[in-house]
């Protein structure tokens, strides 16, 4: 009784000298200060080492740092401890947070450690605790590892054969039908691992109807081609005949029935072309008018048939005698026109004793009939005339002249007869 009397007294000096007020919380810190100088045994003292010891490391080490002697003290530190209430719900969470995605083996062993904290909730902080939850966690990662892994390669599977289909359809071989039959069945086998039973089987079947469904578009638009291809070639066939029959009838439309050389029409585009060229390059060159000696009396005497093959004998001669660049035609019932280049005006002259002598010099022969043919034309070097149709109409009378001057005469328009 000595002593306590000894420790409030020693006690309500200190705190006087150090000019603390002596509330409560101050003087039960000091008297404990006190009686631990005097090596007085406080019960409260004790209790409060005791209660000490129970605490962990962190919360020893925050007494001693911060100078924490009182139970006063002592329960703003406790206070901060979860309670029991906070970690039991924590607990109840804590096979949500560790069994792994699909497998649960691990059920058993979780639910085993939930009961015993169930039971004693401030275990969950202990050291063997966390590293029982460690040691689950890790379990839970590598389970769910292996899990992914294995969808990826499900996965993967499935879309390789995707991919080797849809290569099929586009490169549309003639077995194209056949070769996703293939991988249809393929796909319809396809083995998946068993976490991807749920899900990707749903694709999986998916994707063999949206196959079964092309096959049967791919069967349908492959009957379609071939009857197309058919039908192509068919009119393939008809488009070469009617564009043979078309530049038939182009050819004949230009050639002369009879003869073989162009008609008047084909005629009127060569002129145009030569005529071109002669505006642009002045090549010259001159125009013959031809007029067959009395036809009319070859018809008389020998027949149509006669006359039709005096004309084209005579046709065949210009033909042989006129040069690639030249152009001869008929102009109309047994009159032809030559259009002869030259550069020099003497070989218009060589070209037209050539004609002559040739008619002259030979009988036509149609079946046992022989005849002398003879013939006039009027002569015209184009250059000398404003235009084709002047230097044309000269060529005409010139023809005339000479019918009218006894035929069986050529008139050039220098004046020169042969
Ligand atoms: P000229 O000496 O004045 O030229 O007298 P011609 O008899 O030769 O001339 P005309 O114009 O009087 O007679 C031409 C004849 O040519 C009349 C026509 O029946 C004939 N004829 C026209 N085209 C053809 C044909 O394609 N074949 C045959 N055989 N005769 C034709
Ligand atoms: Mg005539
Ligand atoms: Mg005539």
């Amino acid at each position: 009784m000595e002593d306590i009397k000894k420790i409030i007294k020693n006690t309500i000096r200190s705190l006087t000298k150090q000019e603390i007020p002596a509330t409560p919380s101050n003087y039960a810190k000091e008297f404990y200060k006190q009686a631990q100088e005097l090596d007085f045994r406080v019960d409260e003292l004790n209790k409060f080492y005791k209660l000490y010891k129970d605490l962990n490391e962190d919360e020893k080490l925050y007494i001693s740092e911060n100078d924490i002697t009182t139970y006063f003290e002592l329960s703003f530190l406790l206070l901060k401890r979860v309670n029991n209430k906070d970690l039991t719900k924590f607990i109840e969470n804590l096979d949500f947070l560790l069994t792994p995605s699909i497998d649960y083996n691990i059920e058993k062993k979780i639910s085993q450690l939930k009961t015993e904290l169930l039971q004693e909730p401030q275990r969950l902080v202990k050291n063997s605790t966390i590293n029982r939850l460690r040691k689950f966690t890790n379990e839970r990662i590598t389970r769910d590892k292996v899990v992914v892994q294995e969808k990826a390669k499900d996965v993967k599977k499935v879309i390789n054969l995707m991919g080797k289909y849809f290569d099929k359809c586009l490169l549309q071989s003639d077995d194209t039908s056949k070769e996703v039959t293939m991988i249809k069945t393929e796909l319809e086998g396809l083995e998946l691992s068993k976490h991807s039973a749920r899900d990707l089987a749903m694709l999986q079947s998916k994707l063999v109807d949206t196959i079964h469904k092309l096959e049967n578009s791919i069967d349908e638009s492959q009957a379609e081609l071939f009857k197309g291809q058919k039908d192509c070639v068919y009119l393939q066939k008809q488009i070469n005949k009617l564009e043979q029959d078309l530049n038939e009838v182009s050819r004949e439309k230009d050639i002369d029935f009879l003869t073989g050389i162009a008609n008047r029409r084909a005629f009127a585009a060569e002129v145009d072309k030569i005529e071109n060229e002669y505006e642009i390059f002045k090549s010259k060159y001159a125009i013959v008018f031809y007029d067959i000696d009395h036809f009319k009396s070859i018809n008389d005497n020998y027949g149509h048939e006669c006359g039709d093959t005096v004309l084209s004998t005579f046709a065949t001669i210009l033909k042989k005698l006129t040069r690639e660049e030249d152009v001869i035609c008929r102009y109309g019932g047994e009159e032809f026109i030559a259009l002869i280049h030259y550069t020099e005006d003497d070989e218009v002259l060589s070209y037209l004793k050539r004609v002559q002598n040739i008619v002259s010099t030979n009988k036509f022969v149609h079946k046992d009939i022989k005849l002398k043919v003879k013939f006039c034309a009027g002569v015209v070097y184009r250059n000398k005339y404003n235009s084709y149709n002047e230097a044309l109409e000269q060529a005409d009378l010139l023809l005339n002249k000479a019918k009218h001057e006894g035929r069986d005469k050529i008139i050039i328009d220098t004046g020169v007869y042969i």
